[in-house]
């Protein structure tokens, strides 16, 4: 693969971003990707390839990419690289048309820790799944919708004249109810348009996982476009940094796996979650592909190791109170790696270890995150993978500001060396 100049990577991030409104077209786009680079997709319900070379297998919102080198042994050791398809936003309810005082509206669930204010008075368009029943049973069709179809209106100051002193108080039941258009409420047929938009014949929807997405692009921010300023940046910067490492190395080496996980953002207990048996089954079945049976399995995740990345808090210059003083985190300044002594970061000693080196190796500056001692603590995909399979795991990520807003902000040259340093992990023979 060409080197790319960082901002010309932070421009493919961006284009990833774009073609992600929804975790199922994550895994569409990283599957696009992966198909490019030579990766060939694999059915759960058939048998196991056996030659080397590059695979994926993809179930709804979540992934698991891998690279068997040629005469790979079944004792062979994985490296592993995790993230997560999904960010908090706003999902359709199962009958989504409402409305008052003369709007159609969409009734909404809050998904995940979203930042609600931020939702307020954008432009938003919807994609996600249909489920459609026909001759041969219930298939999946993904849908997006880039135009403007709804927006949350704020209330007006007039109406409001504390919220500036006191704050913005939001129901989500109350207060984050789009509107779409106008007319009796409940005269709108928000799952018949969406339908249409799709190409499918409405009586045949059978179900649908639809959010909404704000419509601005990502752009390139500040006088030397030091900054990205996009939506989903937690985490689809991670799933474009794993998948671009893994497609950019070479054939020879150890096993490099990516794993992209959906629901992260409530809790990862799903099938296509963390907690699921997704990781480890691919795991076993490459083993046992090999010639393997459960003793080389256990010997091979014995040699293994997993990166679980994930977005950073950066020091926000405005909130320094809000910051571990002794731990600075600087935006173009190098991953995150960051520790929790309670595990919620799977990082320890020797796992830190092992990315420094990587990282070192790539020319890849480290920071070290921690979190105030009188401030709870967030958590990843890290410590369930870890727990799961019992591997030592490295929580990593790239730093931002706003997570879990609409619209996040991260620097523009630290996603071109998280790749680098995620490709010098994926490489690493130790
Ligand atoms: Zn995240």
């Amino acid at each position: 693969m060409p080197e790319l100049a960082p901002l010309a990577r932070a421009r493919d991030l961006a284009a990833f971003i774009e073609a992600a409104p929804s975790p199922f077209h994550a895994t569409a786009e990283a599957a696009r990707r992966l198909g490019a680079a030579g990766f060939r997709p694999v059915d759960p319900a058939g048998p196991w390839p056996e030659e080397p070379g590059g695979f994926y297998l993809r179930r709804a919102g979540a992934l698991v990419a891998w690279r068997s080198a040629p005469r790979a042994g079944a004792t062979d050791g994985f490296r592993i690289v995790g993230a997560h398809t999904d960010s908090p936003n706003l999902r359709l309810k199962p009958r989504p048309d409402t409305g008052a005082a003369g709007f159609r509206q969409l009734g909404v669930e809050v998904y995940g820790g979203a930042l609600w204010n931020s939702w307020l008075d954008r432009d938003l368009g919807l994609s996600g799944r249909l489920t459609v029943t026909g001759p041969d049973g219930v298939r999946s069709v993904l849908v997006r919708i880039d135009r403007p179809l709804a927006r949350i209106p704020q209330l007006a100051i007039h109406l409001d004249r504390g919220v500036n002193d006191t704050g913005l108080k939001l129901n989500p039941q109350l207060h984050l109810v789009p509107v779409w258009g106008v007319g009796p409420a409940g005269a709108g047929d928000l799952l018949a348009f969406v339908a249409d938009a799709a190409g499918v014949d409405p009586a045949a929807v059978a179900g649908h996982d639809l959010m909404l997405h704000d419509l601005t692009p990502p752009a390139l921010l500040g006088a030397d476009e030091a900054l990205l300023s996009a939506p989903r940046i937690d985490n689809l910067l991670s799933c474009w940094a794993a998948v671009e490492a893994l497609v950019g190395g070479p054939d020879a080496g150890p096993t490099g796996v990516v794993t992209l996980f959906d629901h992260e953002e409530v809790g990862s207990e799903t099938a296509a979650g963390a907690g699921s048996p997704l990781l480890p089954t691919v795991l076993e079945r490459i083993v046992l592909a090999r010639g393997g049976g459960r003793e080389e399995l256990h010997r091979a995740l014995a040699g293994s190791i997993c990166v679980s990345a994930d977005g950073a808090h950066a020091t926000h210059p405005n909130y320094l109170d809000r910051h571990e003083p002794g731990h600075r985190i600087a935006i173009n300044a190098g991953p995150v790696l960051k520790h929790n002594s309670n595990a919620r970061y799977a990082t320890d000693a020797e796992s830190a270890a092992v990315f420094r080196t990587a990282a070192a190796a790539a020319g890849v500056p480290v920071q070290d995150f921690v979190v105030r001692s009188d401030l709870p603590c967030g958590s990843t995909i890290g410590p369930i993978t870890a727990a799961r399979l019992g591997i030592p795991v490295v929580d990593v990520g790239v730093a931002q500001l706003s997570m879990h807003s609409a619209r996040e902000l991260c620097g523009s040259a630290d996603p071109a060396w998280f790749v680098d340093a995620l490709a010098a992990f994926l490489a690493d023979r130790r």
